[in-house]
């Protein structure tokens, strides 16, 4: 029994270098468009640009690679919604075709206009919490912006 309590695992890095980051919470402020690691700072400087660092805590948030993630996934969403709400107001309701038409681009058009900066925040807040793309070793850097 002394012999399992005495080894040591050497294969997991050391806590106090790297320190947990938590994956949901980090989602949900980015969700918010917050910084993933505080919280408290803006994460975009305008509807999809993502800040070089934060205002609050300097951590510097130019390591993202969101790329297409917010764009694949907003069009999933909305089409997965969208499609078999269509289908179902079509059948259903019966309207007039322009109606139908108009209701559902502005409808899809609002939905993918609210979902893609959040989703954006939270794939950057996946990849802090993940250390991914140079978030690995980011270190905290002056405030700016
Ligand atoms: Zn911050």
């Amino acid at each position: 029994m002394a012999y399992f309590v005495a080894m040591k695992d050497t294969t997991s890095p050391d806590p106090a270098l790297s320190p947990e980051r938590q994956v949901r919470p980090a989602m949900l402020r980015g969700w918010r468009r917050k910084c993933p690691s505080c919280g408290a700072g803006p994460l975009m400087r305008s509807y999809l640009k993502v800040r070089g660092s934060c205002a609050v805590c300097g951590q510097e948030l130019h390591h993202h690679r969101a790329d297409d993630g917010p764009a694949y996934l907003t069009i999933l969403i909305v089409g997965h919604l969208m499609a078999p709400l269509l289908l179902w107001a079509s059948v259903s309701l019966q309207p007039d075709p322009l109606i139908l038409a108009v209701s559902f681009s502005v409808g899809c058009v609002a939905l993918s206009l609210f979902l893609l900066p959040r989703l954006k925040g939270a794939i950057v807040g996946l990849q802090w919490a993940k250390r991914m793309h140079g978030f690995a070793d980011a270190s905290l850097s002056a405030p700016a912006e």
